[in-house]
């Protein structure tokens, strides 16, 4: 392969987290009213976990466990949005730019359908992307499992980078 050819790859990533009354409820970076919230060190944003696990994979650099370690109090109740403009950073370091990215929400209520735009909007410019190169799905998991019971809720996420 010549040194100079543009390079391109796909990664992968996966996140859970429990549902407990008194915690706000923080999906793809977007505040959503609800009974309850998602439980974790930082704000337990799923979404926004599954799109930095994405993107630390694509380009080898392992997970969000390992950069941002929950044992850490600068991470504590921290904003994922600066999650990922830190997992941003490292790939622009490395010369990596994202192509795009496309995630799956699982949760049983509320609908996170209508809250769609708002989180397109929100990640579209952390990603430098455009509004269609983010795409965001939702479905139950149709009463089955610790979503379907409503204990938690997880996400997947694929994203592609790219150098040049
Ligand atoms: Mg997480």
């Amino acid at each position: 392969m010549a040194a100079a050819e543009a390079s391109m790859r796909v990664g992968f990533g996966y996140d859970a987290h429990r549902l407990a009354k008194g915690r706000e409820l923080w999906l793809g970076g977007v505040r959503i009213e609800h009974g309850t919230g998602l439980e974790g060190h930082s704000d337990a944003d799923v979404l926004l976990h599954a799109i930095c696990d994405a993107l630390l994979g694509a380009v080898g650099l392992g997970d969000i466990g390992a950069h941002f370690p929950n044992t850490d109090a600068q991470w504590k109740g921290i904003d994922s949005k600066r999650l990922l403009v830190a997992v941003m950073s490292l790939l622009q370091e490395r010369g990596w730019r994202v192509g795009n990215v496309d995630c799956t929400l699982v949760m049983e209520r509320p609908k996170v359908m209508p809250h769609v735009p708002a989180m397109r909007a929100v990640l579209a410019p952390l990603l430098g992307l455009a509004l269609d190169h983010v795409s965001i799905k939702a479905t139950t998991n149709e009463r089955m499992g610790f979503v379907g019971r409503e204990e938690g809720a997880c996400a997947y996420a694929v994203a592609l980078v790219h150098k040049s």
